[in-house]
């Protein structure tokens, strides 16, 4: 069961503008991958491409999600065939709570899998969200608040992350902010992405934070320069990225711009 990434090539679909220029990666169910880079690499940009956003039109190379094609696949489709894109929801809803809304999100993806399903009991619901908060270390509370409403980045994450482990998908990509200064948020999604990585969860996390490897080890670190993976390796490559920065990539490679609000 793996995520696979072929040669893709992807223009913003108003300019044409080319951002991704042949990348190519494949997650697997109980890896955890770091995809690093610099600002305006393209990182972004493929976690929009994988959620299906109209934005972004793919010019050529393939993505498949369990062998089959997930560009010709619905958002609520790839969510529903076990691929969670973190912010596939980033709305606040008035009057929804974060346990409304993960019963409801537990509930269609049961109806749409079987159209005489009522849902998900109520008893059984708030069973596994116990469970859940339990095991991620959350204040039971945190259910009870309106969704995203007043909520700080590390909120959202944490609201993320509960949805992540309630849902229970095969793959997860977690974009994360590339101000490298919400030390906060990144830490959150590491400490849920640490408890609840195992064999049936494969993880891409998207960072530009280049100290992850305080926070996480993943199995894999791939590097994204001017919309092409140039380097891949385990997390070695994330202690090289800490110690020297992406100055000796950009010598490497080419890439002579120096982008502001970068981590140091
Ligand atoms: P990263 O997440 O690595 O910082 P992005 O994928 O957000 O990089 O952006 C890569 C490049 O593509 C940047 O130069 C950015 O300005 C450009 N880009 C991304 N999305 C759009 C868009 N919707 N319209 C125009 N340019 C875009
Ligand atoms: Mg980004």
């Amino acid at each position: 069961m793996a995520l696979e990434i072929r040669d893709l090539h992807v223009a913003v679909e108003e300019t044409e503008e080319v951002i991704l220029r042949g990348v190519s990666l494949t997650i697997r169910q109980g890896e955890v991958h770091a995809l690093m880079g610099p600002n305006g690499s393209g990182k972004s940009t493929l976690a929009n491409v994988l959620m299906g956003n109209p934005a972004y039109e793919v010019v050529s190379g393939s993505i498949h999600f369990d062998g089959d094609d997930l560009l010709e696949m619905e958002p609520d489709e790839r969510s529903r065939a076990g691929l969670f894109l973190a912010f596939q929801y980033p709305v606040s809803i008035p009057g929804v709570t974060v346990a409304n809304f993960l019963r409801h999100a537990l509930s269609s993806r049961m109806k749409a899998e079987d159209p005489d399903s009522k849902g998900m009991p109520v008893p059984q619901f708030i069973r596994l969200l116990r469970g859940k908060m339990a095991e991620l270390n959350m204040d039971q509370g945190f259910a009870g608040r309106y969704l995203n409403e007043g909520f700080s980045g590390g909120e959202k994450k944490r609201a993320e992350i509960l949805q992540l482990a309630t849902l229970e998908p095969r793959v997860a990509v977690l974009d994360e902010t590339d101000s490298g200064l919400d030390i906060d948020a990144l830490r959150i999604v590491a400490e849920g992405v640490n408890r609840l990585r195992g064999p049936e969860l494969g993880v891409l996390v998207i960072t530009h934070y280049q100290r992850i490897l305080n926070y996480i080890k993943p199995d894999y670190v791939h590097i994204m320069m001017n919309g092409q993976v140039v380097e891949s390796g385990d997390s070695q490559l994330a202690l090289k990225l800490e110690e020297s920065g992406y100055e000796w990539l950009r010598a490497k490679y080419g890439e002579t711009e120096l982008v502001a609000g970068e981590a140091t």
